[in-house]
């Protein structure tokens, strides 16, 4: 029991996915930046596409929903609080609600930031997050709509997740994100060890996503401001967590 999920390269560096249920076969795509891609790779493997679920309002995740569903009559679903921007929704969620890929049950959690109103789909028997912008490999989505405490806060649920949890995220940023990262903690030996595995697979042009939660609290500094190296090379010992995030997410974005 459980999801195969399959990875598709869409655009210049964006990922959606493909997860189907292993019991039922039902199917169900995250996140929909263009069309052919995820047409070619349904018909590929034989799968009917039954949902499309949305992360947020960004084109670069929605621009192929409408060619999608007039392909394969997919439902499409996505934030309540995001449906005035998204494209026609068939179900609206709020955060808590729960989800279903075939016998696959995941949650709905508010992961607003990057945009108001971004959500993750977490499906906690499957071992998968489905993140979008919001946490992604060795890094996070720029904070755009919200605060950086309201991205803290967001970011803060993936901290309770278990390890092997797959996190499956937006973009191919990672060897990037890890040239930073190592500006934050240079002497964390996962993250070096990270960094070399993450250049060996982007010279043969292998995806460094989806990665694994255990790896992401391990390196990612988004997600280590309670590290007391990490608050320490930045001066803040002192200081609340959200105000060490804030700090890092500054520094990335001037990097
Ligand atoms: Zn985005
Ligand atoms: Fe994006």
């Amino acid at each position: 029991m459980g999801l195969d999920i399959i990875t598709i390269p869409c655009l210049s560096d964006n990922y959606a996915f493909l997860a189907r249920d292993t019991q039922t076969g039902d199917v169900a795509l995250f996140d929909a930046p263009e069309a052919a891609p995820i047409l070619g790779e349904l018909e590929a493997h034989g799968w009917k596409l039954n949902d499309i679920f949305l992360t947020h309002h960004h084109g670069d995740h929605i621009d192929g929903v409408a060619a999608i569903v007039a392909e394969t009559g997919a439902r499409v679903t996505g934030a309540k609080a995001d449906a005035h921007r998204l494209p026609p929704l068939d179900r609206a969620l709020r955060p808590g609600d729960s989800v279903a890929v075939g016998q696959s049950n995941g949650t709905v959690l508010d992961v607003s930031g990057h945009t108001v109103g971004h959500i993750a789909y977490h499906f906690a028997g499957a071992g998968a997050a489905f993140t979008g912008d919001s946490l992604m490999a060795l890094g996070c989505g720029r904070v755009f709509e919200g605060t950086p405490e309201q991205m803290w806060q967001s970011l803060s649920q993936f901290l309770d997740m278990d390890d092997d949890t797959v996190i499956c995220s937006g973009h191919e940023y990672t060897a990037a994100n890890g040239r930073f990262a190592e500006t934050i903690e240079p002497d964390n030996p996962d993250l070096r060890a990270r960094i070399a595995e993450i250049a060996g697979k982007r010279s043969q042009n292998q995806p460094t996503v989806p990665s694994i939660l255990g790896q992401e609290k391990a390196t990612n500094p988004f997600l280590r401001v309670s590290s007391p190296a990490i608050r320490q090379r930045l001066n803040m010992a002192d200081k609340a967590d959200f105000e060490v995030f804030a700090e890092v997410r500054r520094r990335k974005d001037n990097f």
